[in-house]
């Protein structure tokens, strides 16, 4: 029976680590044609290679998402590949938690710039082609820190405040074309997504939280597969989740 997952061109920034990486090699296992986006092409090439080997099909291409003239050369390699592209998956993302009277303004510009506009980016450069395929499904990437702001996180809480608020707004306008878009706002799972934190407390308070809490990386490939999965009539908007103790 076909799993609604085989076939789809699917493109995953963010495949280089954690949750892309993980959900590049889960659908792929299912069927998928997966775009591996990411900067360290490296990794992203090895992850290609790696699918490749197993007979799946890959496509690396190093992007960063917030340029978004590379995010338009990303998505005309990708249909340039596979001729079309079913899925994007707005993942890519960073986490500086400080406390802003601290001023890590370089820190903020670098969410903002990752988190928001990267998602925009992201957006504007595929639905041209989803829009001419007359199908297609965006997957944006918030959080529980959409849901609620943590002191000490506030920036990288407002910047996923506003991914669920763009899902949103892209839902409502884009349904006219029989577009899809999900929002999928995980709570703590193991990825590098901490090490980015320079404040040495904040680094620390949210460490011993990971170690307390985390999940696997796998609940994220499985939410995901979940919506992309759905017949096309159903429009899965929000996937949040939480590991099981996690307050
Ligand atoms: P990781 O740090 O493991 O992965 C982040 C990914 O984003 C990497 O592949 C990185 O690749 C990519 N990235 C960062 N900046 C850029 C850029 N400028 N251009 C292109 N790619 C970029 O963390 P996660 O897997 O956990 O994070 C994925 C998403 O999930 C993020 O949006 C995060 O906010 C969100 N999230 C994570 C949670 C968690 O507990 N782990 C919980 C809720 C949401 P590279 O450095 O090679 O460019």
């Amino acid at each position: 029976m076909n799993n609604n997952i085989e076939g789809k061109v699917i493109v995953i920034t963010g495949a280089s680590s954690g949750f892309g990486k993980v959900a590049a090699e889960y659908l792929s296992e299912r069927g998928a044609k997966v775009v591996l986006v990411a900067r360290r092409a490296e990794r992203i090439e090895k992850l290609a290679e790696e699918i490749q080997e197993k007979g799946g099909q890959a496509l690396a291409v190093t992007t960063d998402v917030t340029d978004a003239s590379q995010v338009q050369k990303l998505v005309d390699a990708a249909v340039e590949a596979f001729g079309r592209i079913d899925v994007m998956i707005n993942n890519a993302g960073l986490m500086q938690q400080s406390p802003l009277e601290i001023n890590k303004m370089d820190e903020w510009d670098n969410m903002i710039d990752v988190n928001i506009k990267g998602v925009l980016y992201g957006i504007a450069a595929v639905l041209p082609q989803m829009k001419k395929q007359k199908s297609g499904h965006i997957i944006n990437v918030s959080s529980v820190a959409g849901h609620k702001v943590i002191p000490g996180g506030t920036v990288y809480c407002a910047t996923k405040h506003a991914v669920r608020a763009i899902s949103e707004g892209l839902r409502m306008e884009i349904k006219q074309y029989n577009l899809r878009t999900t929002t999928i706002s995980p709570g703590a799972v193991d990825t590098e997504l901490p090490n980015h934190i320079t404040h040495e407390a904040s680094a620390q308070g949210i460490q011993g939280f990971y170690k307390q809490f985390a999940i696997s990386a796998d609940s994220f490939a499985r939410a995901v597969a979940f919506a992309i999965s759905q017949p096309e009539d159903m429009d899965v908007n929000e996937i949040l989740y939480r590991p099981t103790a996690q307050e």
